[in-house]
């Protein structure tokens, strides 16, 4: 079975944030006192999740990203990940983290089946890290990443590119794809940080982040984009990995977006962008029958916006977005 939205899109693609809880205050995500975190009887129970995953992957969903928050400080999170590897018509099981938990995890990752591991990093300087994410765990999180390698775990680092926070490091991130066969994505900053832009007109959009880096690599080669890519993707030749350019805030990719996303307290959004269309937890506290969340799925997809302008427009009567993207998941 197949899943499309009213503009032709193909969906499927499940976005799950598992929790809002972060230990990492990262500047573009969260102010340093953090959030209001969802109460945890707010929270879709793993009985919730598995059932909406199930019914998803009943309907055309075959690839699940789990993120947050941070996907591991949720208790039992090993265990959840453990029950929809079993899920016959799931084919890819994709993790979003911080790194901070993760490196003794790792070869129980693998052992599951785990494809791929988004590790957020953003800097390679301590100092820097510090600044950014307001902790020192730097060292951690390169542990991390040695250890994603080391077990040949498909991993790609998220970079958000921040003006007058990491800019100085991007060509440092570059090089680790010299000899490693990562994916170093640099993301534009979106104004997902739980108060509101932090500038006025970004600076460091994708059209200054491609030109930075040919500044620095004449060479820089275009690679072709898989199907659904966010990503515009290319390769330093000779060099074993790639690096991407994310522009996320610039919304250059809509028009095959195949994604949607479920937030730690059960709320469907069909778009980054959106304030939100349904909540799936309090239908299914209500009694919903598998039928009633199939059906009310397909209406929302019936209804998605053509873009994630459109879909800021609708939102609260066009409100600016502001949230942290901890209760979205990214
Ligand atoms: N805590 C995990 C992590 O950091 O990888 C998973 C959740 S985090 C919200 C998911 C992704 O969203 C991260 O890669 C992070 O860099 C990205 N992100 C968060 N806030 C952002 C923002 N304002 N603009 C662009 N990307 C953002
Ligand atoms: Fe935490 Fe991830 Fe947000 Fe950083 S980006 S504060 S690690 S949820």
């Amino acid at each position: 079975m197949k899943l499309y939205d009213n503009h032709q899109r193909p969906i499927n693609y499940l976005r799950l944030a598992v929790t809002d809880r972060c230990n990492l205050r990262c500047f573009y995500c969260m102010p340093e006192e953090g959030i209001d975190y969802v109460a945890r009887k707010e929270l879709m129970t793993y009985e919730e999740m598995f059932r909406l995953v199930s019914l998803m992957t009943n309907m055309g969903i075959d690839k699940v990203r789990i993120t947050g928050g941070e996907p591991f400080l949720r208790k039992d999170m090993m265990q959840f990940l453990h029950s929809i590897s079993q899920l016959q018509d799931l084919k890819k099981i994709n993790i979003t983290t911080n790194g901070t938990l993760t490196e003794p995890l790792i070869p129980e990752l693998k052992k599951m089946g785990i494809h791929s591991v988004n590790l957020s990093l953003d800097t390679l300087n301590r100092e820097r890290f510090f600044e950014i994410t307001r902790r020192d765990s730097l060292p951690t999180v390169l542990r991390t990443l040695e250890s994603l390698l080391q077990y040949e775990i498909t991993t790609k680092i998220n970079a958000v590119v921040m003006e007058g926070k990491n800019t100085d490091d991007l060509i440092d991130m570059v090089e680790l794809t010299k000899n490693h066969p990562v994916g170093v994505r640099f993301i534009e900053e979106m104004p997902f940080n739980g108060t509101g832009a932090h500038y006025q007109n970004l600076q460091w959009n994708h059209i200054k982040i491609l030109q930075h880096l040919q500044d620095h690599y004449p060479n820089l080669q275009k690679l072709p984009d898989p199907p659904s890519s966010t990503a515009a993707n290319y390769q330093i030749p000779g060099y074993k990995g790639t690096v991407g350019i994310i522009a996320a805030y610039s919304r250059t990719f809509c028009g095959t977006c195949n994604r949607i996303r479920i937030t730690p307290k059960g709320m469907l959004h069909t778009c980054l962008y959106d304030g939100g269309v349904f909540n799936f937890k309090k239908i299914m506290r209500s009694g919903a029958t598998d039928l009633q969340l199939k059906t009310t799925l397909l209406e929302a997809l019936g209804n998605r916006a053509k873009n994630g302008f459109e879909a800021e427009q609708r939102r609260f009567a066009g409100a600016p977005v502001t949230e942290s993207m901890a209760t979205i998941g990214g």
